[in-house]
């Protein structure tokens, strides 16, 4: 069980005595962030804290770093997602180095992280090797400066195994973002230094190896994100009331945000999956809020 140690820093915005911590979505996406000041505000009315805000390009870099330095409680990560390997210019390194080691009070609240980086073995047209080298590269920058990453893998478990016992232990933490492995992976990577990110995926009813998944994370490991603008959590039918009542002890929802209807994820919306966790693991929405924030506080504040 987690003792939640360290609650009482956290700064609670509402009288429910919790609020949320998403820890990875990409708020500068350009299907998004023409609405960022209603995204901010909805995420604070809805009992929302802390964003981890993750860069996947060289090209979206500058908009993170914009954000981090323009709203409160954001979190910048900057890094070269496994998708974009194939684009990156020839000084993106010394890039990324330049974004990491911007002067401390140039982002609003936390110093930046590294992410969203790693491994995809599930599109077949990306360059593995490509992807290992820029992978390597950028925990190899982590490691040097003391600072957590954002990993995205699918498939390829063997080979993120292979490097991370090739550089050593992830001292300074690492999540692993919108778990997809199994659960029998879980202890190894806790083992190797890993946090465990379940996002809207894990709210659907049929998805049953990411809730087996889910039950094997330790209490201490846990974090739960959004992925704004992806993965939109499951919600059968936006008109029905019966629906809606699944989401029924969630802190005052906006069912009818236009980026919701239109299919699109955004920060708020939270408190779907924390719910969908909540009942996975028989735990209360504010054990799941409080326990995932602390966890969050714990790998990106400390
Ligand atoms: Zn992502």
């Amino acid at each position: 069980m987690n003792t939640i140690k360290n609650i009482n820093n956290l700064s609670v915005n509402n009288n429910r005595g919790f609020s949320f911590f998403d820890a990875h979505c990409h708020l500068q996406e350009p299907e998004i962030i023409w609405d960022i000041d209603g995204i901010i505000s909805r995420w604070k009315e809805n009992s929302g804290n802390t964003i981890v805000c993750c860069g996947t390009k060289e090209s979206d870099w500058q908009a993170v770093a914009h954000i981090a330095s323009t709203y409160n409680n954001i979190i910048p990560c900057f890094g070269v997602h496994p998708w974009f390997v194939e684009d990156v210019s020839e000084k993106w390194f010394y890039d990324l180095e330049k974004y990491i080691n911007l002067q401390s009070n140039y982002y609003k609240y936390s110093k930046p992280f590294i992410g969203e980086i790693g491994l995809d073995h599930v599109l077949k047209n990306i360059d593995k090797k490509k992807q290992e080298i820029i992978f390597k590269a950028q925990l190899g920058m982590a490691k040097e400066l003391h600072i957590p990453v954002s990993i995205h893998i699918r498939k390829g478990w063997d080979i993120l195994i292979k490097i991370i016992k090739h550089i050593g232990p992830i001292c300074d933490g690492g999540v692993i973002h919108s778990y997809s492995g199994s659960a029998d992976m879980i202890p190894i990577l806790e083992k190797y230094g890993f946090y465990i990110s379940f996002s809207g995926s894990v709210t659907h009813p049929n998805n049953k190896k990411v809730q087996k998944s889910l039950k094997k994370v330790s209490p201490e490991r846990l974090l739960i994100e959004t992925d704004s603008p992806a993965i939109l959590p499951y919600y059968p039918d936006l008109e029905s009331e019966n629906q809606k009542s699944i989401y029924s002890d969630s802190p005052n929802p906006k069912w009818t945000t236009k980026l919701f209807q239109i299919g699109l994820n955004e920060p708020c919306n939270i408190f779907m999956v924390a719910t969908a966790i909540s009942k996975i693991l028989g735990i209360s929405l504010s054990e799941v809020a409080l326990r995932t924030a602390c966890n969050g506080k714990e790998l990106f504040l400390k």
